[in-house]
């Protein structure tokens, strides 16, 4: 199966994190195509730090369920910056965007991913490295949803692949 993640941070040494989380993510099999590093505003929320998200392909053998436990013990592993003493802010975000074209609803996984046609640093990544897929709830093309979205947050690539 192509399961494709989106990886996003906005705390610590961003771009380190999200190295760190794509690297570690590769035990659930091999990297087939990555999106150049993008720097985006924060969605739904204000804040002074940018997000970086990348989004990456990997070709698995693993159930969604079993990609999603390996997205969520890597969020734990990285996702959490020490300050002092103590633990704060979750820095490591791991989201499943579409396995292969399937359409999955259950009490943990919804795929695709229900927001993304309207969170343009989903959109850009997603339009860069796999413009004609169709997404296959909306049955349109990654370019045409990029074209429809009502979303005004600046995306910018920081690194391209
Ligand atoms: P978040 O804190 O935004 O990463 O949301 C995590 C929660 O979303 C978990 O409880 C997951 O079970 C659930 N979830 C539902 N669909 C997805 C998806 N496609 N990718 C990642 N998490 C998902």
């Amino acid at each position: 199966m192509l399961v494709t993640l989106i990886f996003g941070g906005n705390q610590g040494d961003r771009k380190a994190l999200l190295d760190e989380a794509i690297k570690e993510m590769s035990t659930i099999g091999k990297i087939e195509i990555r999106s150049s590093l993008y720097e985006t505003a924060p969605w739904g929320f204000e804040s002074e730090n940018p997000f970086y998200n990348q989004i990456v392909v990997y070709n698995t053998e693993l159930t969604p369920e079993e990609v999603l436990d390996k997205c969520q013990a890597t969020e734990k592993q990285l996702g959490r910056v020490r300050t002092g003493t103590q633990f704060t802010s979750r820095t490591m975000d791991i989201d499943i965007l579409f396995c292969d074209s399937q359409i999955i609803n259950t009490p943990r996984l919804t795929v695709p991913h229900p927001r993304m046609a309207q969170r343009n640093f989903v959109l850009c990544p997603l339009n860069e490295i796999m413009p004609d897929f169709i997404h296959p709830v909306l049955g349109k093309k990654i370019s045409e949803l990029l074209l429809e979205s009502p979303d005004t947050l600046k995306t910018e690539i920081i690194e391209a692949c």
